[in-house]
């Protein structure tokens, strides 16, 4: 097994979450919640997966000269994760989404990007020596669009796999698919950027086939327990998930594309990267939390060698 390098150009949050009975109306004070607060963004959400599933993994940021960044740069470091490139903004806070948890699973999500905004070209460019040494760079949508082409461009160039989960949903140019060489939408992006209804096997086989005409090599649509649907070059299939008892899927997307990172940088078959990722995903799921779900690699083949 080799193991090379994968970059990933994304965001840091800090997720404060209160859980309580319901989540509060405008002008309500609700008292008797329970408070957790733990590191996220999918960008070190993704960082993080991919560091436990076996990867050498750099992290490409921005955040605060806050104790919020503070704590997630610590706890990136604890692991092993290289953050040469996160760099300390001193005008902006790091980001933070509050959220609230209702006791039947409902919640209510604001997200404050501050330094994540501000992930610029510049700072991208800054990191292109980085870029040019990955094997596997892997990008989201919660830092500007103008970063992820720009990163996306120097991937490419240096003859990186490009992965994009393009996540949260929104529209993209054709411009930027073109150079992605898997894209990992779920079945709401995917629905969000094709227009397509996508509710059963047949339309995420749509709606792959779709992005593809548009220029993207490879997508991934994730189906939830159900799997993944795979679109190459060689086959469209789905590729079934794991059996497993799911108590929180928080952030089982992000932990899909690390694992899928590190199998694709070690030149695993795609068919053979998206079962690796879906035995990640779903140990995750088991267990609450994103970051803090995220298994090692050898819970992962343990599951691969005892389904
Ligand atoms: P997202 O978290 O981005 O909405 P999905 O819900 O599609 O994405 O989940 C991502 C991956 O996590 C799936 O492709 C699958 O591998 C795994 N997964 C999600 N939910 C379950 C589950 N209940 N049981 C097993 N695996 C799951």
């Amino acid at each position: 097994m080799t193991r090379r390098r994968i970059v990933v150009v994304g965001s840091s949050n800090t997720d404060m979450t209160i859980r309580l009975e319901r989540i509060p109306s405008p002008g309500e004070t609700l008292l008797g919640g329970e408070f957790l607060m733990a590191a996220g963004g999918k960008g070190a959400n993704q960082a993080v997966g991919a560091a436990r599933s076996g990867g050498r993994v750099s992290l490409v940021a921005r955040i605060g000269a806050d104790v919020f960044g503070h704590q997630a740069l610590a706890g990136l470091r604890r692991d092993r994760i290289d953050v040469a490139h996160v760099y300390r903004d001193p005008k902006a806070a790091s980001g933070v989404a509050l959220i609230f948890v209702g006791e039947h699973g409902e919640n209510s999500i604001a997200v404050a990007s501050g330094a994540n905004g501000r992930l610029s070209r510049a700072d991208v460019a800054r990191a292109a020596q980085l870029i040019a040494s990955a094997s596997v760079l892997l990008l989201q949508l919660e830092v500007p669009l103008a970063s992820v082409q720009a990163a996306a461009r120097l991937g490419r160039r240096s003859g990186a796999r490009v992965i994009l989960n393009p996540a949260p949903a929104r529209q993209l140019p054709d411009a930027l698919l073109r150079q992605v060489s898997v894209l990992t939408p779920n079945e709401t992006e995917a629905a969000m950027l094709t227009g397509i209804n996508v509710r059963s096997d047949a339309s995420a086989a749509r709606a792959a086939g779709k992005l593809r005409a548009r220029g993207v090599q490879s997508v991934i649509v994730t189906l939830g327990a159900r799997g993944a649907l795979l679109a190459s070059d060689e086959a469209t299939c789905v590729v079934p998930g794991f059996n497993v008892q799911a108590v929180d899927t928080t952030g089982a997307g992000d932990i899909f594309n690390g694992a899928l990172a590190v199998a694709l940088g070690e030149d695993q078959p795609l068919l053979q990267a998206v079962r690796f990722a879906n035995a990640a995903a779903a140990i995750s799921v088991t267990r609450r939390g994103a970051q803090l779900s995220a298994p090692t690699r050898r819970q992962i083949d343990r599951l691969l060698r005892h389904p």
